[in-house]
């Protein structure tokens, strides 16, 4: 089966990067964390309140590290993580254990962090196309405030849970990578497990990025930290990839480093040679328990796929088979699933009429998308009914009105509510057929326009559209095009 997903991603890709390597082939790797969404704190039960802004109020003897606490695990930042591995069709552990990657910062206030090393919850699995290596749960640390002379720092965010989610290297573009972190905070918001807002912080990208002249053999990689917003993870990669190849044409090497990306100078800059994995000196941590997850009923595969609903990759797959929408409206209806669910709640009583149903899913993403862009506060207080809208529908499919009718009555129900049939009729706005009353309305029309009639007659095709024209405006587009024509045709024809 091609890879659906991949054709509807290309279709609808935003970003775009002008930059295309020449002689060296890009690889990428990303290391992406979420803040899990939880009641407590990934190892006490401290609030995890992402929202909180008074600093130090959601902290406790345990998150705060002091000596002779003992740490509990939190079962539902286990379950998140179990899910997002259900998803992404990774393989689930069975024995599980929590290690301390011992560093030093004033933000990592234990001086080390619990993290997973050898026994990772998830790995491999797949997303987007691309292939996962693992994913495994660890603690936030506290933030850090530099004002003035003083440097503040702010525990509340201290031992949040947190998700890592580790890409084998097998990105070739900053496009794809974009793409990717895109689908995980979507697929991680489908499943409530995360929030994932990159501007408050809730989900960050790391990207890992190296170029190569050989096919077979991957170049020296640098790591970019600190990309949080998806434009960064792009403008970052591009970035890198162009240092990269710069350095390697002049004959240079790459040094092995972790960068950050310096948002004013949209550039990189070096921040430290990399350290290596034995430098945290990672070892079980003897204070938790290790993990027998099939011991655990609520972690169990079944249990836990009863509490997933529909993914976005599924919704994808049937909006293209039960209504083979176009890949516009199928990624608008899965990326704002509010839209999706307006949708199939407007299309709920059309039985499956695929008329009714395309047109629906056009006057959605295109006309009312439209409307709400310009007054969007507007529509969160006042949607249309669905049975209004659906009303619209019916009427235009049936032909009772036209499409600029459909257009103006929707921005009047988008306006000020009502009915369509009421709004079309006060308007005058229902399709004229009867042939009497329009044959009229063009007899007069040809009467006081005698030059463009004889326009027509001396074999002027536009002169005809021009009648045409005038009688809809008489009508105010309430005339059906095709029956104005055979009208004015035959009027014509006679005189
Ligand atoms: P480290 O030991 O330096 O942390 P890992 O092997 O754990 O490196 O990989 C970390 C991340 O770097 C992964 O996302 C992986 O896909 C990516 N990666 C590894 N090698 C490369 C490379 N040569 N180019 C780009 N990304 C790479
Ligand atoms: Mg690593």
């Amino acid at each position: 089966m091609p890879d659906l997903t991949l054709v509807l991603w290309y279709a609808v890709s935003e970003t775009k990067s002008d930059f295309f390597m020449k002689n060296y082939i890009p690889t990428i790797g990303l290391e992406i964390h979420a803040e899990l969404k939880t009641q407590t704190k990934m190892f006490c039960d401290s609030r995890n309140d992402p929202d909180e802004e008074r600093p130090n109020v959601n902290i406790c003897p345990i998150c705060m590290g002091h000596p002779g606490t003992l740490p509990t695990i939190n079962k539902e930042a286990v379950k998140h993580v179990l899910k997002v591995g259900i998803a992404v069709g990774g393989q689930l552990a069975d024995f599980t254990e929590f290690d301390r990657k011992n560093y030093f910062y004033p933000d990592i206030p234990k001086g080390y962090q619990i993290s997973q090393y050898k026994y990772p919850l998830v790995s491999g699995g797949r997303l987007a196309g691309v292939a996962l290596t693992r994913v495994h749960l660890e603690e936030d640390t506290g933030k850090n405030m530099h004002t003035g002379d003083a440097s503040l720092i702010d525990f509340n965010r201290a031992g949040v849970p947190l998700m890592e989610l580790v890409t084998e290297p097998v990105i070739h573009s900053a496009e794809e990578a974009v793409r990717f972190a895109k689908e995980l905070q979507l697929l991680l918001r489908y499943l409530g497990v995360a929030e994932a807002n990159m501007d408050k912080g809730e989900m960050r990208v790391e990207a890992n990025i190296s170029v190569s002249a050989d096919a077979q053999k991957f170049g020296t990689k640098v790591e970019v930290k600190n990309l949080n917003s998806f434009r960064a993870v792009e403008r970052a990669i591009v970035y890198e990839l162009e240092r990269q190849q710069t350095l390697l044409e002049k004959g240079e090497v790459v040094v092995q480093e972790t960068r950050g990306w310096n948002e004013t100078k949209e550039a990189t800059v070096s921040q430290r040679q990399k350290e290596d994995s034995h430098d945290y000196r990672y070892f079980p941590d003897p204070d938790l328990p290790k993990l027998h997850l099939s011991k655990i009923p609520e972690c169990a595969r079944a249990e836990l796929e009863k509490e997933i609903g529909e993914l976005p990759q599924a919704r994808r797959e049937r909006y293209v088979k039960d209504f083979n929408l176009p890949p516009e409206d199928v990624e608008l209806f899965v990326t704002q699933p509010e839209w999706g669910d307006y949708f199939e709640k407007l299309i709920a009583d059309f039985g499956g009429d695929t008329k009714k149903i395309k047109l629906s899913s056009n006057y959605l993403s295109s006309d009312l998308l439209g409307l709400v862009k310009k007054e969007p506060t507007h529509w969160q207080t006042h949607p249309i009914a669905h049975d209004a809208f659906a009303s619209l529908i019916t009427m235009l499919a049936e032909g009772k009105i036209g499409s600029r009718a459909a257009k103006d009555i929707l921005a009047l129900l988008f306006s000020s509510g009502g009915h369509p049939q009421t709004i079309a009729e006060e308007k005058g706005l229902l399709q004229k057929t009867d042939e009497g009353e329009l044959q009229n309305i063009a007899q007069k029309i040809i009467t006081d326009n005698p030059k463009v009639v004889a326009d027509y007659r001396a074999g002027k095709q536009a002169a005809l559209q021009f009648l045409i024209g005038q009688a809809m405006k008489a009508t105010r587009g309430a005339a059906k095009p095709e029956l104005l024509t055979k009208i004015f045709k035959d009027l014509l024809q006679v005189s």
